[in-house]
């Protein structure tokens, strides 16, 4: 179970501040939402832990290490993005594997793993399929395999479920969920759905403008909003 602790983390394109710099610690196998509109940097936010984003100031520290200069591959993180960024001349065994054999693991364990992987997410008997013979949710349980088979210490889902309908949206947050602490892997999952926050959370991030707004378990953001993202929309639910 890792920590991740950011500190004074801020991010500017050109005169645009999409991060102010912001501080927070994650950590102990928690599950974190980063809840806000369109435009709030969640995605910002997110690419920057990844490493897909260089801040303008402050650290990326992962375990004790600030990592905020460190290449995304060389990091300690995996991140599944809102599109599933599979390869389509490969198929699911070898999409899963890349990464593995990147880092020179040998076959037998390349085979072991991607196996593992591929039962965690239910797609066993998947493995020779393309990428173009799923479904969408089938597509990006690969997407999740791909991440989790590098073991990494912190996951990193941006709107991951987006483009899918509604129920098979719940459906496969309820499993990434069931899989987040089967491995007690530290998770940071932005969305704009405060449903999907509020049902999946440890602690819910709620932010605007490139702010953190607030901060809490699902239970406090619900008892007390102090955003009127958060709070328009319990209203309607009441
Ligand atoms: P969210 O994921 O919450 O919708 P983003 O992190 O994508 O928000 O964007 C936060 C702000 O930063 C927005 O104002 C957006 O226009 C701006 N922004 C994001 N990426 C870039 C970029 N590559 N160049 C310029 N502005 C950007
Ligand atoms: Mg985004």
């Amino acid at each position: 179970m890792s920590t991740l602790k950011l500190e004074n983390l801020g991010k500017r394109f050109g005169g645009v501040a999409a991060l102010e710099p912001l501080s927070l610690e994650i950590g102990n196998g928690e599950l974190v939402c980063l809840l806000g509109p369109s435009g709030s940097g969640k995605s910002t936010l997110l690419r920057i832990i990844g490493g897909f984003e260089a801040p303008t100031s402050g650290k990326v520290i992962i375990d004790g290490v600030d990592v905020a200069r460190t290449p995304p591959e060389k990091r300690p993180t995996a991140m599944v993005f809102q599109s599933h960024a599979l390869w389509n001349h490969m198929n699911v065994f070898e999409n899963i594997a890349f990464g593995l054999k990147l880092r020179g693991t040998s076959k037998r364990e390349v085979a072991k793993k991607v196996g593992d992987a591929l039962a965690l997410v239910g797609l066993g008997d998947y493995g020779a399929r393309r990428p173009a013979q799923l479904s969408g949710g089938q597509r990006q349980r690969v997407a999740i395999a791909r991440c989790l088979v590098l073991e990494p210490k912190i996951l990193l889902m941006d709107e991951p479920f987006a483009s899918l309908d509604q129920h098979l949206r719940d459906r496969l947050r309820e499993e990434v969920r069931q899989i987040q602490k089967k491995l007690g892997i530290t998770t940071v999952f932005v969305t704009h759905g405060q449903d999907e926050a509020l049902s999946v959370a440890d602690r819910i991030v709620v932010m605007s403008t490139g702010r953190i707004e607030q901060v809490g378990t699902p239970h406090d953001i619900y008892a007390d909003p102090l955003t009127p993202f958060v709070a328009g929309f319990i209203g309607d639910m009441n």
